[in-house]
């Protein structure tokens, strides 16, 4: 048996950004993944370009992160048009006129990671235990205990998941959660096009699908297609070159001729809310807390938010000589997180509600909402602010 400060179980974006956050103390860190080192050191491309809010960079920087991530893969993004079927009228969210700083830079999502990996790798006091699964864990009063797939066992003061949206240690611990699972799927895939897209991105939405340009380098966009599951299963399937010719017919053309730049990735859609975001010797962080639709591109800002939230309230304990796994700390983690990721987390599911509503009533109703959010600035300024956060 092996003991530790915290164990923390998924060394995703946010798992990874949390340990490196611990990093500025001398506490003893387990980070269990259950992918291999060399996938940690080297993730492959996964289709996700994350949009990433001025807040994230900032932390992403003050870990040593932002600048391990090469020029070539920032994209700045300097504003978006959402779009109601072929109706011409766009709602439009631009950053002020006169301010230098775009809305948000897009960033691979497996460039986060590696540049996150790099840090952690370094931390004398961090473990890596990649290759392993968490087959059991329980907490009680003096600490956590967590039993590995390779029979090892580890001990800790604190436990945190950070295992993903369907997050199996949440169960373990006996927390609930909120998931809905959405029957629709959303496909990814780098694509080359004729037109410039002035690093704009636009997403509209269509007789029963939805579909998002996010502008990268020049003549270069990611797609996004949501579609019900069993479509994006046929087209992750089907041949490049009938691939490139549906995609060019489901754009409508709208930034020229598109031919393929990537891999094809598929994501089936599930919103989590958990119960609770801590409890007595565990807390739950990134996507294992709120997991958020991406149509918004917001959860992994969220979720690096609340991890240095839960960072620097560790770290002051540490400082102080205290708990670091004090019931004040974390319940204090749990209301802010709930603050700041309630307002955004419900908006997106409602506006999801709205844009995959076939119903004439809902397409009224669309076209209303994007006239009445272009004719209240202060609808679209209060989103832009969020974005530019
Ligand atoms: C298509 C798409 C586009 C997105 N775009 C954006 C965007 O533009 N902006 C934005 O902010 N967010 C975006 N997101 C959301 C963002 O990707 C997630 O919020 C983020 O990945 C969450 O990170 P995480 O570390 O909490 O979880 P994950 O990335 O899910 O990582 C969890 C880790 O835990 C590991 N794990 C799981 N179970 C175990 C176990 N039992 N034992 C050991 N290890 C385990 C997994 O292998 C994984 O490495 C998007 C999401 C999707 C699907």
């Amino acid at each position: 048996m092996t003991g530790f400060d915290i164990i923390v179980v998924g060394a995703g974006p946010v798992g990874l950004a949390f340990a490196a956050s611990l990093g500025a103390s001398n506490l003893k860190v387990a980070l269990i993944e259950r992918r291999s080192v060399a996938d940690l050191g080297q993730p492959a491309f996964d289709g996700r370009e994350i949009a990433l809010t001025h807040a994230s960079v900032k932390i992403l920087r003050d870990l040593g992160a932002w600048d391990a991530i090469p020029y070539s893969e920032k994209s700045p993004l300097l504003g978006a048009r959402v779009l109601n079927g072929s109706n011409p009228f766009a709602l439009s969210f631009d950053a002020p006129a006169g301010c230098e700083k775009p809305l948000a830079i897009l960033v691979p999502n497996h460039w986060i990671r590696s540049a996150l990996f790099g840090v952690v790798r370094t931390l004398e006091h961090v473990s890596i235990f990649a290759g392993s699964n968490v087959v059991a864990a329980q907490v009680k009063d003096g600490g956590a205990t967590v039993n590995l797939s390779d029979g090892r066992q580890l001990q800790g003061r604190l436990l945190v998941a950070a295992d993903s949206r369907l997050s199996r240690l949440r169960e373990m611990l006996g927390i609930a959660a909120n998931v809905n699972r959405l029957g629709c799927s959303m496909l990814i895939c780098r694509v080359r096009h004729e037109l410039h897209h002035q690093r704009i991105a636009t997403e509209w939405f269509d007789d029963k699908q939805t579909i998002a340009m996010l502008p990268l380098a020049t003549g270069v966009s990611s797609l996004l297609v949501t579609l019900p599951a069993n479509e994006v299963s046929r087209l992750v399937l089907m041949n490049d070159a009938a691939f490139v010719a549906e995609m060019n017919q489901r754009c409508g053309g709208r930034l020229g001729k598109m031919s393929l730049a990537s891999s094809r990735h598929a994501y089936s859609l599930v919103t989590t809310w958990a119960d609770r975001f801590w409890m007595p010797r565990a807390a739950l962080i990134g996507d294992a807390a709120v997991g958020m639709h991406p149509v918004t591109a917001h959860g992994f800002n969220i979720g690096l938010g609340g991890q240095h939230r839960l960072a620097n309230g560790i770290l002051e304990a540490w400082r102080k000589g205290t708990d670091i796994a004090d019931p004040t700390l974390l319940r204090r983690y749990e209301t802010r997180l709930r603050l700041s990721a309630a307002p955004l987390y419900h908006a997106t599911n409602m506006l999801v509600k709205l844009y995959t509503d076939e119903r004439p009533l809902a397409q009224v109703a669309r076209h209303v909402g994007l006239r009445l959010g272009q004719n209240l600035p202060f609808v679209r300024r209060g989103i832009s602010a969020v974005l530019r956060r």
